[in-house]
C-alpha cells in the first residue's frame, strides 16, 4: 500500500518537535499535526513561565535578605506584572526555535489542527486524510481537575493560565504538594503572596527523600508559607468575592486556588479505539520499545504516563523516531527506552534533584548490601562563602561502590546532580567521584560524600587498623 509519508507526528511538543525535526532532517517526508501552538506545555504553561518567574521571585527574595551581607534593602518594592512580564519576555525569545517558520524550513509539513483516526493507518484532519508508513503519538498532558464541589463555580487557577495574571492575588491556596505546587506555591510567596499549600500527604512531594523533602519544607515555612498536611480540599465556596477552600477541619479564605494535583494524558479526542491503540489510566500503552498495540503506531512524552518530564520525552522522541523511522529493519531488533538513569529536579529554594533509587527502594532490592554517603553543604567551603549552607548530597551504593542513586537538596542541586548522572550512565563507581575537583565549587559535595565510602571500608577494616600503626611505627623506628 502506497502512503503519503514516512511519519506522520500528532502534537508539536517536547516529544514530537524532536520526532519531527530529526527525521525531516534524515529526509524523510513528515508531517506535524498540532491543534495549538508549537513549542507545548513546556515553552507555554510549564519549564520555560515557571522557571523564569521562580528566578523573578529568587530575586525578590535575595534583595528582600539582602542585609545579612551588609546591604541595605529597606522598602522593597515589587511589581507583579513586570515580574510575570519576564516570564513572557523569555517565552517570546525561545518561541522562534519552535516556530512553524523553522520546521517548514527544515521541510516539516506542519498542520494546524485537532485531528482523529478514522481507522488503523489514516489519521484525518482539517478534511485531509493522512496516510503513513508509522505515527507518532505525543499530545502530551494537562492539569488534572479533580470533582471538588463547588471549584468550577468559584473558578481556578491551573498552569496554564497562572503565567498570565497579572494582578498579583494576595493570598491564594495551592492544592497539592507535588514539584509544580510547591515551585508555584514558592514564587508567589516570595512575590508578596500569603501562600497556603494543602498536600494531600505526611511529606510534600512525596516521590522524593523524605530528608531532602523535609528540608525544602523547612524553607517553605521559614519563608510564611502555611502547609497543611494529610488533608484534601474537599469543598470550595464562593462567599463575599472570597473563595474559601475546606481542606478536612481547616477553612481557608483566600483571593485565587492554583490546582496542581497532577496530569492527565490528552488521548480523548484521537479516537485512539478506531486504530486499535490500546489506553491505560495513566495514557497511551507502549512496550519498551515506545510502541503501541498498533505497529504502525508509537507514542512518546506525558501521553505515555511515566516520567513526565521535558527531557524524558526528548529521550524517547529519539528511541521512537528510529524504531519508527527504519521500522522494516528496526523490527528484528529495535531500540528500546531504559529508565534505570533518569534524573529530575524541582526548582524550589533549596533545589531538590534526584536520580535513581531512594534509599528505601535500595533496601528493599539490595538488603543489607546498601550504603548511604550523606555529605552535609556546611562542610563545603564554597557554600559557607555564599551563604548556602542549606541541604545535604546524599549517594546510595553498594558496599563494593556501585552507585544505585543519588539525591541533592541544596543550591544548584539540578546542576550538581549531573556527574553523579554520568557515572552511574557509565557504570563507573562511586569512587570515580572522588577524582579532582575545583576548589571551591559546590561539587565538593560530590567528591566529599563519595570520599565516605572510602573511610567507612577504612574505618571498617580491622586488618589495616591495627596493621598501619605497626607499619608506620616500624619505618619510625629504622
Ligand atoms: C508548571 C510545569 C512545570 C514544569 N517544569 C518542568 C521542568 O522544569 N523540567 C522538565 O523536564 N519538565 C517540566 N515540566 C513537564 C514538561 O512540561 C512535560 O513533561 C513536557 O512538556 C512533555 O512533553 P510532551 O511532548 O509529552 O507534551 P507537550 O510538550 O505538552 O506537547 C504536546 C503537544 O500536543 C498538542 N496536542 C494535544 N492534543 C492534541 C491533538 N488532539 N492533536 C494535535 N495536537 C495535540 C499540544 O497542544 C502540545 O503542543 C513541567 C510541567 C509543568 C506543567
Amino acid at each position: 500500500m502506497t502512503v503519503d509519508y514516512d511519519i506522520v507526528v500528532i502534537g508539536g511538543g517536547s516529544g514530537g518537535l524532536v520526532v519531527a525535526a530529526a527525521a525531516a532532517q534524515l529526509k524523510a517526508k513528515v508531517a506535524l499535526v498540532e491543534k495549538d501552538k508549537l513549542g507545548g506545555d513546556c515553552l507555554w504553561y510549564g519549564c520555560v513561565p515557571s522557571k523564569s518567574l521562580i528566578h523573578a521571585a529568587r530575586v525578590a527574595h535575595e534583595v528582600k535578605n539582602a542585609s545579612r551581607f551588609g546591604i541595605s534593602s529597606d522598602n522593597v518594592q515589587i511589581d507583579f506584572a513586570q515580574a510575570n512580564g519576564h516570564v513572557q519576555k523569555v517565552i517570546q525569545a525561545i518561541q522562534p526555535h519552535d516556530s512553524p517558520e523553522r520546521f517548514e524550513g527544515m521541510g516539516v509539513e506542519v498542520i494546524f489542527g485537532s485531528g482523529q483516526f478514522i481507522d488503523r493507518h489514516t489519521f484525518e484532519v482539517n478534511g485531509k486524510k493522512l496516510t503513513a508508513r508509522n505515527f507518532v503519538v505525543s499530545t502530551g498532558s494537562r492539569p488534572a481537575v479533580p470533582p471538588i464541589p463547588g471549584l468550577k463555580e468559584a473558578g481556578f487557577l491551573t498552569n496554564e493560565q497562572v503565567f498570565s495574571v497579572t494582578e498579583r492575588p494576595d493570598s491564594m491556596v495551592v492544592v497539592g504538594a507535588g514539584p509544580i505546587g510547591c515551585e508555584l506555591g514558592q514564587s508567589f510567596q516570595r512575590l508578596g503572596c500569603q501562600v497556603t499549600m494543602i498536600s494531600s500527604r505526611d511529606q510534600i512531594m512525596p516521590k522524593e527523600d523524605p530528608e531532602a523533602a523535609a528540608v525544602v519544607e523547612k524553607q517553605l515555612l521559614a519563608e510564611g508559607v502555611r502547609i497543611v498536611k494529610n488533608a484534601r480540599a474537599d469543598k470550595v465556596e464562593l462567599i463575599d468575592g472570597k473563595k474559601c477552600v475546606w481542606a478536612g477541619d481547616e477553612k481557608i479564605v483566600v483571593d485565587e486556588i492554583l490546582l496542581s494535583v497532577g496530569r492527565s494524558p490528552n488521548v480523548e479526542t484521537l479516537n485512539l479505539e478506531a486504530a486499535g491503540v490500546e489506553v491505560g489510566k495513566k495514557g497511551i500503552k507502549v512496550d519498551s520499545a515506545l510502541q503501541t498495540s498498533n505497529s504502525r503506531i508509537y507514542a512518546c512524552g506525558d501521553v505515555i504516563g511515566g516520567y513526565q518530564f521535558t527531557h524524558v520525552a526528548g529521550y524517547e522522541a529519539v528511541v521512537v523516531l528510529t524504531n519508527a523511522l527504519f521500522s522494516p529493519i528496526k523490527k528484528w531488533f529495535p531500540s528500546k527506552a531504559n529508565y534505570r538513569v533518569i534524573p529530575w529536579a524541582t526548582f524550589t529554594d533549596p533545589e531538590l534533584a534526584r536520580v535513581g533509587l531512594t534509599a528505601q527502594q535500595a533496601k528493599e532490592r539490595y538488603g543489607d548490601d546498601v550504603m548511604i554517603l550523606k555529605q552535609p553543604f556546611e562542610d563545603v567551603d564554597r557554600a559557607q562563602a555564599e551563604a548556602a549552607t542549606t541541604g545535604f548530597a546524599k549517594i546510595i551504593t553498594t558496599k563494593k561502590g556501585e552507585i544505585l542513586g543519588a539525591h541533592i537538596v541544596g543550591s544548584s542541586a539540578g546542576e550538581l546532580i549531573h556527574e553523579i548522572v554520568l557515572a552511574m550512565a557509565n557504570n563507573l563507581k562511586v569512587s570515580a567521584l572522588t577524582g579532582i575537583h575545583i576548589y571551591p565549587t559546590l561539587t565538593e559535595v560530590n567528591s566529599k560524600a563519595a570520599l565516605l565510602l572510602q573511610k567507612s571500608n577504612f574505618a571498617d577494616n580491622e586488618f589495616l587498623q591495627s596493621f598501619l600503626p605497626r607499619f608506620f611505627g616500624f619505618l619510625r623506628s629504622r
